[in-house]
C-alpha cells in the first residue's frame, strides 16, 4: 500500500513537471492555445470598460450576443497593482481579455507627466498580460495607438515602420509603453503560443470621449466650440493653425467593430493597423463638425496658434486585405457623436 502511495505521488509530481514543461515550450499548435472562436457565453474581461474605447467594445459586444461580462471599474481594480490584478484572475478566470485601459492624455498632460504615462501604462500592460498569461486566457487584444511610430516615418505609416526611427518627444514615454506592450504580446506568442493579439487604431472620436475644453482632443473640442457658438450666436470660431494639417479619424464604435472582427478572425504574430482609410484637412474637419451642429457663422484660422504634425495617417491595408473596411462616413459618425453630447454632456 505504501508504495503504491509513493508510486501515485511521484506520477503526479512527473504529470505536474510535464505539463509545466509543455506550458512554457507551448507553440501556436499548444493545446492551451489552441485558436478557438469567441463562443456567445465565454467569460470577457473589458480592462477599461468606461472609457472611450472600451465602453464602445462593451456595446458592440453585446450588439453581437455576447452576454457573458466580467468587469471592474478603476476604482474597483486599480491595474497598477499587480497583486489585486492576480487576485481578479484567479478569482474571475476570464477566458477572453480586451486591454483597453491606459492612462490616456493630450500632448500638455503627456509632456508634462512622462514618468507617469510610461510607468503606470507598463505596469497596467505587465500586470494584465502576465495574469492573462498565468491564468491561460484564450485570446487577449492589446490597444496600442499610432504614436509607437516614427515621428518621421513615410506615411502613411505601416506595420513595418515600428522601430525604424526616433519617437515623437512630446509622448515618448506613452509611446515607449505602448511598443513594450505590443512586444510583450508578440513574445507571448512566439515563446509560449499565447495567442495574444495588438492592435493599432488612428485618432478615434465617439461617446465617452473627454469634452473638457482643456483637455480635449479634435473633434470634442471643435463639437463643444461650434455648439456653444451657435447658442451664443457668436458670428465666427477660429480653428488653432493653418487649417491645412491632416487627420484620420475613426468612430470609436467602428473601432470596436474592428477589434471584435479581428478578435474572431485574427491570430497572427504582427500588429494590425486600424484606420479610417483616408484623411482630412483640419478645416474640412471643422467645416463638417459646424454643419452637424448647425452653426452658421464664419470659420477663421490662426496660424500663429500650434497644430501639431502636419500629417499621421496609418495604412489600413493588412486590416482590409483580413475583411474588415469602416461602413459609416466621418459626418455620420459625427452625427452621432453631436446627438450622444447633446443627450449627455449638456
Ligand atoms: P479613456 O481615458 O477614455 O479610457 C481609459 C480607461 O482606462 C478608463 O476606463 C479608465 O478609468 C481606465 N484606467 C485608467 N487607469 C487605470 C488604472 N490604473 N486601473 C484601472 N483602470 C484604469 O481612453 P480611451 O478609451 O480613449 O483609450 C483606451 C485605449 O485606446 C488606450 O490604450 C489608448 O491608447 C487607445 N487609443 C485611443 C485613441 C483615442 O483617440 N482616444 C487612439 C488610439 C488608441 P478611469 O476613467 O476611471 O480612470
Amino acid at each position: 500500500m505504501t508504495g503504491l502511495i509513493i508510486l501515485l505521488v511521484a506520477w503526479s509530481g512527473f504529470w505536474e513537471k510535464f505539463r509545466e514543461r509543455r506550458l512554457v515550450s507551448g507553440s501556436a499548435g499548444c493545446f492551451e492555445w489552441e485558436a478557438k472562436q469567441m463562443e456567445r457565453r465565454d467569460k470577457i474581461y473589458i480592462a477599461g470598460h468606461t472609457g472611450m474605447v472600451g465602453s464602445a467594445l462593451y456595446r458592440k459586444l453585446q450588439e453581437q450576443g455576447y452576454t457573458n461580462f466580467v468587469l471592474r471599474t478603476h476604482r474597483e481594480l486599480d491595474l497598477t497593482n499587480q497583486q489585486a490584478v492576480e487576485d481578479f484572475f484567479c478569482e474571475e478566470q476570464p477566458q477572453y481579455v480586451f486591454l483597453a485601459a491606459a492612462r490616456v492624455g493630450g500632448i500638455a498632460a503627456n509632456m508634462a507627466e512622462p514618468a507617469e504615462f510610461l510607468m503606470e501604462n507598463l505596469q497596467m500592460e505587465c500586470n494584465v498580460i502576465g495574469s492573462a498569461y498565468r491564468h491561460r486566457v484564450k485570446k487577449l487584444m492589446f490597444l496600442g495607438s499610432s504614436c509607437i511610430y516614427p515621428k518621421d516615418a513615410p506615411q502613411p505609416l505601416k506595420e513595418e515602420y515600428l522601430m525604424t526611427g526616433l519617437l515623437e518627444p512630446t509622448n515618448e514615454g506613452y509611446a515607449v509603453a505602448k511598443i513594450a506592450g505590443l512586444k510583450l504580446c508578440e513574445y507571448y506568442r512566439r515563446q509560449y503560443g499565447a495567442d495574444f493579439i495588438s492592435v493599432m487604431p488612428c485618432n478615434l472620436y465617439g461617446y465617452y470621449d473627454n469634452f473638457d475644453p482643456e483637455k480635449s482632443h479634435i473633434v470634442p473640442g471643435l463639437i463643444r466650440r461650434f455648439h456653444e457658438a451657435k447658442v451664443q450666436k457668436q458670428k465666427s470660431v477660429t480653428v488653432w493653425g493653418t487649417g491645412r494639417a491632416y487627420r484620420e479619424l475613426l468612430f470609436a464604435d467602428e473601432m470596436a467593430d474592428a477589434c471584435v472582427y479581428l478578435m474572431q478572425n485574427y491570430s497572427g504574430g504582427e500588429f494590425v493597423n486600424i484606420g479610417y482609410g483616408r484623411d482630412y484637412t483640419v478645416m474640412e474637419i471643422a467645416k463638417t463638425v459646424g454643419r452637424v451642429v448647425g452653426y452658421e457663422g464664419k470659420i477663421l484660422t490662426d496660424p500663429d496658434k500650434p497644430e501639431g504634425m502636419y500629417r499621421k495617417i496609418v495604412d489600413s491595408g493588412k486590416l482590409r486585405s483580413l475583411g474588415w473596411s469602416p461602413r459609416y462616413t466621418l459626418e455620420e459618425g459625427l452625427r452621432m457623436t453631436y446627438a450622444w453630447y447633446v443627450s449627455n454632456c449638456l
